[in-house]
């Protein structure tokens, strides 16, 4: 359980202070909607541990987190505009998070490959990421945040840079794989409909506070 406790964190000269708890089970979906500006971006850093809150608790079963560094808390970040490294191909860019945990490099590429193999991406494997299309970006994206196996997820609005076909596709496809992985996952987004797609549960982010939606 993914655990947010009575978080705080206010800008000076801004009127936003989130002042909030939440709490994810493994296995759900809970969205979190708001205006531009709302801190929607600012909770999802400091629940993947970029940014430390002023004041309160970011839990997993119980264990606080706060001193845990973003790597080893076993949550992955994904952003709307991917984030991919250019100089790597799809293959190495999977691989990463692999590596980065010390597994020697041909294990790495060879479960990458696993992985690409299931996303319909294996022919792509060579190919450097800014050959792919919009969508299929974000698949590696996706691909890239589960291959450590991430006991939580946070999407901050990862198909805002998408047209609304794909959207919908990708909203489904994501969907189905959150659901095989049992990961905690927060979905921030501006869109209801993508929401009300993916999330079980919903929440408002209104002046530094959670508004329950659904
Ligand atoms: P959202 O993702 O909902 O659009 P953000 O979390 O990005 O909102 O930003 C919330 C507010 O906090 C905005 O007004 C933004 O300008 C401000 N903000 C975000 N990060 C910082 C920072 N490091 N220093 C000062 N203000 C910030
Ligand atoms: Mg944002």
């Amino acid at each position: 359980m993914l655990e947010l406790d009575q978080i705080t964190q206010h800008y000076a000269g801004r009127p936003l202070a989130l002042s909030l708890s939440l709490r994810v089970a493994p296995g759900d979906t809970v969205a979190l909607l708001g205006a531009s500006g709302s801190g929607k971006s600012t909770l999802l850093k400091i629940v993947a541990g970029l940014q430390v809150p002023e004041a309160g608790r970011v839990l997993w079963a119980g264990e606080d987190l706060v001193a845990v560094p973003p790597e080893r808390r076993g949550f992955a970040l994904m952003f709307q505009d991917f984030a991919l490294f250019p100089h790597l191909d799809v293959r190495d860019n999977v691989a990463f998070g692999l590596i980065e945990q010390r597994l020697p490099k041909a294990q790495a590429r060879e479960q990458a490959e696993a992985l690409l193999q299931r996303f319909g991406l294996a022919a792509q494997a060579r190919q450097k990421v800014w050959t792919l299309s919009g969508g299929e970006q974000q698949r590696v994206a996706l691909a890239r945040a589960l291959i450590t196996r991430p006991r939580a997820l946070l999407l901050d609005e990862p198909f805002s840079a998408l047209d609304a076909d794909l959207r919908a596709q990708l909203r489904e496809e994501f969907s189905r794989r959150i659901a095989e992985s049992n990961m905690a996952c927060v979905l921030v987004t501006h869109d209801e409909t993508e929401a009300r797609a993916m999330a079980r549960h919903a929440w408002r982010l209104r002046e530094g506070r959670l508004v329950a939606l659904w």
